[in-house]
């Protein structure tokens, strides 16, 4: 079954270890169906804590979705033991940071979204709840500076 692969890369300011906190985390894809090509139109949000039955078999899946046009039902799990954080070494490359085994399904698009976290480099705090939909900016009391994270981009591989 095809894997893809969400690579991300930013600017971190005196903070490393970036990642999606949780495994409730809600992962938030674009995505097309393989018999008819058709994108769906909304965002889709899918999450290693959901356990959906499979239709038709003893097994559970993440995330299943019926196709309106070709009405196939295609089906997503999260490979959590893929997911990575993002720290000061990777700088300035691209990282994968999470896969997704896909069943009749292409990931288009992804979303940052919330939820993220990351730590202070030069101190132990825990900077929780990010949103990564634009620049994120705060202050490390401990460590006496500004910390931040900038220019982050994603590709699916
Ligand atoms: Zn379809």
């Amino acid at each position: 079954m095809p894997i893809y692969r969400i690579a991300i890369r930013a600017q971190l300011e005196n903070v490393t270890n970036l990642e999606a906190t949780g495994d409730d985390f809600q992962y938030c894809l674009r995505i097309k169906c393989n018999g008819c090509n058709e994108e769906a139109d909304k965002w889709q949000f899918i999450s290693a804590d959901e356990q959906i039955k499979m239709p038709g078999s003893q097994g559970s899946t993440n995330f299943l979705i019926k196709c309106k046009i070709c009405r196939k039902t295609n089906s997503v799990d999260v490979l959590l033991k893929e997911k990575k954080s993002y720290t000061t070494t990777d700088v300035p490359n691209f990282k994968d940071i999470i896969a997704f085994e896909c069943r009749g399904i292409t990931i288009t698009s992804f979303k940052f979204g919330e939820g993220w976290q990351c730590r202070g480099t030069e101190s132990s705090t825990l900077f929780t709840d990010l949103s990564l939909e634009e620049d994120w900016y705060d202050y490390d009391e401990e460590a006496n500076c500004s910390v931040g994270i900038s220019e982050i981009e994603y590709k699916v591989n």
